[in-house]
């Protein structure tokens, strides 16, 4: 999933993600909620005609980002106290208070409120940092339950019959002529730190609590890859297999082609967009940095195996001039080749299980590195 954190994933239009085979994107709660605003999204019909985007979309609980960008936190049993990182004022994030803005927003995916533990954390913290999220976990449903209908899906163009009719778990994210869901999915997250017990332990207890889907949250936040895998394979060895299971965070194209593997569905990162707009390129002899001078004459195209529209027609001599230029065409073409290549990674994985055979993917991931 590409990260749309504010309404946008930063400076592609959603023609073109639609073009790159986008079937869903991210949106941040915690942005939208304090600008645009959810109230003013929700009046204008939510999120989807907001932004003109008629794909599906999750959105976070906004827990994440309370912890990263917002200043004087103080989390309590009640939730998060906290000061905007925009203009300093204070605000209270419940679990009831994300599924209201989430609700309001019309996501398709809506995530349950947890806490994401920070790295490193003793485990007597873990513990009870992972017994507060299965609290708000439960809260998280009860207030979602009550709440799942007030979507603003009444002016949408898919996704949306006339006629109400019975959601079926786990189905919402898909928008196709058969499925047509009239309430969104709530997923809950598993924390429990870097403890392979308090994961399961999260992972069980979280399954009680009966959800369409899961995710594994609280990962990729400074640990080494080697003890992401680890945490993972443990708490998909309890995850039912026949429920989207959703890694939030992750990560480089080789991790993504790895985590697919296991049998993780979904993942969404920053990476290749934000990457981009620092002259990152992924392709699929490495990654280059084009603002190297290298690349002043190089006329060919970014990436060689790349069919994308920015491959297609730029070479990477103009790719590195437009970033050394600081033009804003730069950020453009280096976001729209990143996601095409993480989309053709996940296409290509898609495509690998659909035959039953990973293991050529996965040696070729080696040279995505
Ligand atoms: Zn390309």
């Amino acid at each position: 999933m590409p990260v749309g954190t504010a309404g946008t994933v930063k400076a592609v239009p959603q023609d073109i993600l639609e073009d790159l085979g986008a079937q869903i994107i991210l949106g941040n709660t915690y942005h939208l909620y304090l600008r645009p605003g959810h109230e003013l999204v929700r009046k204008l019909g939510g999120l989807h005609r907001f932004m003109s985007w008629e794909r599906a979309l999750l959105t976070d609980s906004g827990g994440f980002q309370v912890f990263s960008l917002s200043e004087l936190r103080k989390v309590k049993e009640e939730g998060v106290s906290f000061r905007s990182h925009l203009d300093g004022t204070s605000h209270l994030f419940t679990p009831e208070r994300s599924m209201e803005i989430q609700i309001a927003l019309g996501a398709d995916i809506v995530m349950a409120f947890d806490e994401c533990t920070e790295h490193p954390a003793e485990r007597e913290r873990a513990r009870s940092s992972m017994e507060m999220t299965l609290r708000w976990a439960k809260r998280s449903k009860d207030c979602f339950e009550a709440h799942k209908h007030e979507v603003p899906w009444g002016d949408r163009v898919i996704g949306r019959t006339e006629e109400p009719v019975s959601a079926q778990p786990g189905a919402a994210a898909v928008h196709d002529s058969t499925t047509k869901p009239t309430t969104p999915a709530l997923f809950g997250i598993v924390q429990g730190g870097m403890y392979e017990d308090l994961r399961r332990e999260s992972a069980e207890r979280t399954i009680e609590l009966d959800f369409p889907g899961y995710a594994i949250g609280g990962l990729s936040v400074g640990e080494s890859r080697a003890r992401t895998m680890e945490m993972i394979a443990a708490v998909l060895e309890i995850l039912p297999k026949d429920k989207p299971r959703y890694v939030m965070g992750v990560g480089y194209p080789e991790e993504i082609v790895q985590y697919a593997a296991m049998g993780v569905d979904m993942m969404d990162c920053v990476l290749p967009t934000r990457a981009a707009r620092h002259g990152l390129l992924f392709t699929s002899e490495g990654r280059i940095n084009i603002k190297n001078a290298r690349y002043a004459q190089d006329q060919g195209p970014a990436d060689p195996k790349c069919a994308c529209r920015v491959c297609s027609r730029y070479t990477r001599a103009y790719l590195r001039h437009l970033f050394v230029s600081a033009e804003p065409l730069a950020g453009v073409l280096n976001t729209v080749h990143n996601l095409a290549f993480y989309l053709d990674t996940m296409r290509s994985v898609r495509h690998a299980i659909t035959l039953g055979d990973l293991s050529g993917i996965l040696s070729g991931s080696v040279s995505l590195t």
